[in-house]
């Protein structure tokens, strides 16, 4: 057993995470406006005795003093996809709690917290570390916060370590994504008189059609999706406007590039058929990416032994891509259990906290001995 699996003063370390973790899920942190809970992890990594800065893009960046061999950055996304006004007040159901972004991604941004306030009092090895909290890693985020630590201080380091997900999952590959907005336009007009006028919406309709006959790949997995649609204004109508929002995902940025060639080549070609305006605009692009990450995982697999016995090592969209995308090897890595992400009955179950947190000190001890490049 390394160091870091030493069990101490379990209980009042899992009381501290869990207290970490109902503060920060209270401070509600929607898309875009991640600043007060920024403020209070920054105020809280700074009453740990860190020196704390925040960068342009509003993430939170503080190297920790100490530390041996490989320069590691570790970063914990603060947004979650909740709105603001949603009522984020976390509830205890049972064994669980419950709250709107509670494991997504409160439960690290607790673990975190907590391994800064004990950097002093244990001697678990570990590398020279340099954490962060990340802005706008959900959804239309599209990964600003990552992309500028990554730009920013990505040179300066040799690993990069994303702490999200479940406990027992390393995310090691990066799913890329490409979002388009596609919008058509048409004259409009009285659905009876001014007949056959081009409508958007038969436009819209023509091209998710054509879409859905394009060929996607399953080797290397590649995915297609119209998520959203809108548009018209009434049932007796032709439709002026309009549009829907389509995900295109690969693990192979070449298959991606493609895939989204012949998407926009199906809705130019819907709305040159229908004889309707269009206007496609990339509102997401998350590059796809692999770096040679062998020996994060090795250390992630260790990390794991004796905790979970079900562990998974898959591809995901995590703060990870971005590091990936400009070879830095990188990871994520998960230190809680629980469901519903994304959804407001989102749980966690606060006893696994402590083994994620565990489970953390061991992957960072593992580093510590390891070339990771
Ligand atoms: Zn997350």
């Amino acid at each position: 057993m390394p160091p870091g699996a030493r069990p101490r003063a379990g209980r009042e370390l899992a009381l501290a995470i869990e207290a970490h973790l109902k503060t920060i899920a209270e401070t509600a942190a929607p898309p875009f406006g991640e600043e007060m809970r920024g403020a209070l992890v920054a105020e809280l990594w700074r009453q740990a005795g860190l020196q704390v800065e925040r960068d342009s893009v509003g993430n939170v960046v503080a190297a920790v003093p100490g530390g041996r061999g490989p320069r590691v950055l570790v970063a914990a996304h603060l947004d979650t996809v909740f709105g603001a006004g949603t009522d984020v007040r976390v509830r205890r159901d049972g064994d669980r709690l419950c709250g709107p972004g509670i494991g997504d991604n409160s439960a690290s941004l607790a673990v975190l917290t907590t391994f800064v306030e004990k950097l002093g009092a244990d001697d678990v090895p570990r590398p020279r570390l340099t954490l962060a909290a990340t802005v706008g890693e959900e959804g239309e985020g599209d990964l600003r916060g990552a992309r500028r630590l990554v730009a920013d201080r990505g040179a300066q380091h040799d690993a990069f370590v994303a702490v999200d997900g479940h406990l027992g999952t390393i995310v090691a590959q990066a799913v890329g994504s490409r979002r388009l907005r596609v919008a058509f336009r048409g004259p409009g007009g009285h659905s009876w008189g001014d007949y056959p006028t081009p409508s958007a919406v038969h436009a819209a309709g023509e091209a998710i059609h054509a879409l859905q006959g394009l060929t996607v790949p399953s080797e290397p997995r590649s995915t297609l999706n119209v998520g959203q649609v809108w548009g018209g204004t009434s049932i007796n109508a032709i439709a002026q406007e309009a549009g829907f929002n389509l995900d295109l995902r690969s693990l192979d940025p070449v298959v991606l590039n493609d895939l989204e060639q012949r998407a926009r080549e199906a809705v130019e070609g819907a709305g040159r058929r229908i004889g309707c305006q269009v206007a496609v605009t990339l509102i997401g692009d998350r590059p796809a990416a692999r770096a040679d990450n062998a020996r994060l995982v090795s250390c992630g697999l260790r990390a794991l032994e004796g905790v979970e016995r079900h562990v998974a090592v898959v591809a995901s969209s995590t703060d990870a891509n971005a590091a990936l995308a400009e070879g830095l090897p990188a990871i994520a890595f998960g230190v809680y259990r629980g469901g519903d992400a994304h959804r407001s009955t989102e749980w966690v179950e606060p006893g696994s906290l402590i083994q994620g947190y565990h489970a953390f000190e061991r992957l960072l001890a593992c580093l510590a001995d390891e070339p990771v490049r």
